[in-house]
């Protein structure tokens, strides 16, 4: 099964989903859990009675508007990318394969005051299907992908795990 959290790592980096499919997980030793948790309650601590929280199919929706059908996604993030767009229409497919059919998708950036509507196209839908295939060729390979040496490394619980002998 394709989770949201496999999905995610899949578009910041294939050797974190593979480390974190084959149990490695260092999640704890970063902030950034904390860090998103803590931002979802300081900036909207008056969405409790409109939004509820949604587990379904391995994805979990912070904040889903059941009568508007609105997938809220907030991210602490000063920069807009597109790993959160896809993780938005990653989540509006899931739905949608459990028959919740028409959803919207808002992604909210509180420190840049940016707000940007996410859309699932038929283009999307099928990047999606071929996405979850390599997700799955991926997690399930004996071989771990190689280090991606980008920027980004810097801010995953993995660094200290894939630069140690650096
Ligand atoms: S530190 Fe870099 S190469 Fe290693 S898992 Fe994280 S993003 Fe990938």
């Amino acid at each position: 099964m394709t989770t949201g959290t496999h999905f995610n790592y899949y578009q910041v980096c294939r050797r974190k989903l593979w480390l974190f499919a084959s149990g490695i997980n260092m999640e704890h030793t970063s902030d950034l859990v904390y860090d998103g948790k803590l931002i979802h309650e300081t900036s909207y601590p008056q969405r409790s009675e409109r939004y509820e929280e949604l587990e379904i199919d391995g994805i979990k929706i912070d904040y889903y508007d059941p009568r508007n059908k609105v997938i809220h996604e907030i991210k602490r993030s000063d920069k807009v990318e597109k790993a959160h767009e896809w993780q938005l229409k990653y989540y509006m497919y899931v739905l949608e394969q459990n028959g919740i059919h028409d959803t919207t998708g808002i992604l909210e950036y509180p420190e840049l005051r940016h707000t940007a509507r996410v859309v699932l196209t038929d283009d999307d839908r099928e990047k999606i299907v071929e996405m979850t295939q390599d997700i799955q060729q991926i997690i399930h390979s004996e071989d771990c992908p190689p280090l991606i040496h980008a920027k980004i490394c810097r801010n995953c619980s993995y660094y200290d795990f894939c630069y140690v002998e650096e």
